[in-house]
């Protein structure tokens, strides 16, 4: 038996240890023997182990190299495990999920929080190449992913998320969850990338270059803060209300938005 890592703030390790929440995430993802399971951070393992006692096989993106030898060691015996040495927002799911032979991957993981946004926007890239992902994240984050229009934390990464994914927020862990424990709470979050046929067709870059400018400045009317990349005759053609703010509208409003003639 290995002596226990120790954590590294620079890789953002908090190293999930209690049984019940372990148990609820491998609940929640529930894992068959056919899916094709990537885990982004296994760490030592909390999830790693119990999931590939369930599956037989899964994929694991760890970047810090001193963790990757005690995880093999250990995979022994329970399953398959095959370990990517990498930074994963510099893996490409679609072309891992080619090789594999498959169509979609499951990914799973309780992210580093210091690049838990970039992880999530680099994860809706490759949204046609994912069944679904299973996060634990800050709650914060999880609040502000999940929020409705009109809610003080409704913002661009509601809108980008939504767009693309169903968010379901599952359940909070608290911090002494975790060694050694975050400052903040912890929340695990579902989503499940929409199907392609019914996904949105807009220009991801004209997307998020609109839904950034809108939230940039909150107490705006839409109008003003859309002031560089489209006038108010622009807006009102997409069937929007210029002098409305950007918290009001629904994330297929910036679809629209986005859809609509450049000015
Ligand atoms: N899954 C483990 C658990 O629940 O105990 C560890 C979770 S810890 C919060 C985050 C993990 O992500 C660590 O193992 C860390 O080394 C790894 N990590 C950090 N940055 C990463 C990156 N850019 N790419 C892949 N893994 C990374």
């Amino acid at each position: 038996m290995n002596a226990p890592a120790r954590p590294k703030k620079s890789f953002g390790q908090h190293f999930l240890h209690e049984r019940r929440y372990i148990e609820r995430i491998v609940a929640a993802i529930s894992p068959r023997s056919d899916d094709f399971l990537v885990e982004i951070g296994p760490g030592e393992g909390a999830l790693t182990f119990p999931l590939l006692t369930v599956a037989g096989k899964l994929t694991a993106i760890e970047l810090d190299t001193d963790l990757i030898p005690r995880l093999q060691q250990q995979a022994a015996g329970i399953g398959e495990l095959s370990i990517v040495h990498a930074d994963v927002l510099k893996v490409d799911f679609t072309a891992l999920a080619q090789r594999a032979g498959v169509t979609r991957l499951r990914i799973a993981g309780n992210l580093p929080y210091y690049i838990s946004s970039p992880i999530l926007f680099h994860c809706i890239d490759h949204a046609a190449a994912i069944t679904d992902m299973h996060f634990m994240l800050q709650k914060e984050v999880v609040d502000r992913m999940a929020a409705e229009p009109g809610s003080k934390v409704y913002g661009r990464l509601s809108v980008m998320l939504q767009v693309a994914c169903r968010v379901v927020p599952l359940f909070d862990v608290p911090p002494g969850a975790f060694r050694p424990p975050p400052k903040v709470d912890s929340s695990v979050v579902r989503l499940v990338p929409i199907p392609p046929e019914e996904r949105h067709d807009a220009d991801p870059a004209r997307l998020h270059a609109i839904v950034k400018a809108a939230f940039a400045q909150r107490r705006k009317t839409l109008s003003n803060a859309l002031r560089q990349l489209m006038d108010a005759e622009a807006i009102r053609a997409a069937g929007i209300d210029p002098k409305v703010r950007a918290e009001m509208l629904a994330p297929m409003d910036f679809v629209a938005l986005a859809k609509g003639r450049e000015s």
